[in-house]
């Protein structure tokens, strides 16, 4: 139900109907998991008015690393570098004349895919200040969601990238993006996976569990049966990563293993290393899919 408040904590999985099991108390809320299908649910989900405030904040995309992010305009470069391999992995696929991204943010991404011999590139994203920075930047960004575009209009590609996690209501959500696709377009989702490695070693410190704004978490299973109601082929999975400045990553092993961190950081410091670029795994997935068109396919997608 989209933006319902709240969910019985012992609710059915909105994905296999299995019985969700709450495995983190997080103050305010609880994280939920169903073992059938590694669904993770936050618990009470965020009613639609708390997450469009939250979005809406200029503060969502500078205001420190508890909500939304750190400084995303200071780390640009390392997310261009990011965007750009992320796109290649897309582009292996086959060429794409136009695309769409949901959650554009300032347009960074976009900016990359144009560089990359993208034609046409349309951003949506939730936050004013985020696409009046696209715009800047030369590309069509429009405020609102996937919803509420020109419903004519159709893409040889969707991407998404650290948005799903954000969406309640996933099965009309996915309904909606796929009818942004052509028939034989593609969707490139990241999103961070409960069943990482990272996720796990972490526990209840895991960097992605952001509450309110972060709201179901995924793994390779449960998105892959995400994408199989909702009409697309998986055509990949991949461990996402990510290229960080040496002085992010010690800023994120701070919360693990604080002592240890801290004595890094001093080495680095005294080696003047903060600034130097590395590429890490993140414990996201990068999902590349494509819609189903055969009768029977589109037979299963009305279930
Ligand atoms: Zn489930």
């Amino acid at each position: 139900m989209v933006g319902s408040r709240p969910s019985p904590p012992d609710d059915a999985c909105v994905l296999c109907g299995g019985a969700q099991r709450a495995r983190y108390d997080l103050g305010s809320h609880r994280l939920l998991y169903c073992s059938r299908c590694q669904l993770g649910q936050l618990s009470p989900l965020p009613t639609d008015a708390e997450l469009a405030a939250l979005y809406a904040s200029p503060a969502y995309f500078s205001g420190g690393d508890a909500v939304g992010y750190a400084d995303y305009v200071a780390d640009a470069p390392q997310h261009a570098r990011s965007f750009r391999a992320r796109l290649e992995r897309l582009l292996r696929h086959g060429p794409i004349g136009d695309l769409l991204e949901i959650g554009c943010g300032p347009g960074l991404f976009l900016a990359e895919a144009r560089r990359l011999g993208v034609t046409r590139v349309v951003g949506v994203d939730p936050n004013p200040w985020a696409v009046e920075q696209a715009c800047a930047r030369g590309v069509e960004a429009h405020v609102g969601s996937v919803e509420t575009l020109d419903p004519s209009r159709r893409f040889d590609a969707v991407v998404m990238l650290d948005v799903l996690e954000h969406v309640v209501a996933p099965l009309p959500f996915f309904a909606a993006v796929r009818a942004r696709l052509q028939p034989d377009g593609r969707l490139l989702v990241m999103t961070p996976n409960i069943r990482s490695l990272l996720a796990r070693l972490s526990g209840r410190r895991w960097v992605s569990l952001k509450t309110p704004e972060h709201v179901r978490y995924y793994s390779p299973r449960s998105i892959r049966a995400l994408l199989d109601v909702t009409g697309f082929d998986v055509l990949a999975i991949h461990a996402a990563g990510q290229y960080v400045t040496v002085a992010f990553f010690l800023a994120r092993l701070e919360r693990l293993v604080p002592r240890s961190a801290r004595v890094l950081r001093r080495i680095v410091d005294a080696l003047a290393l903060g600034g130097r670029v590395v590429f890490l795994t993140n414990g996201s997935i990068d999902v590349v899919a494509r819609p189903v068109t055969s009768a029977v396919d589109s037979a299963r997608t009305r279930r």
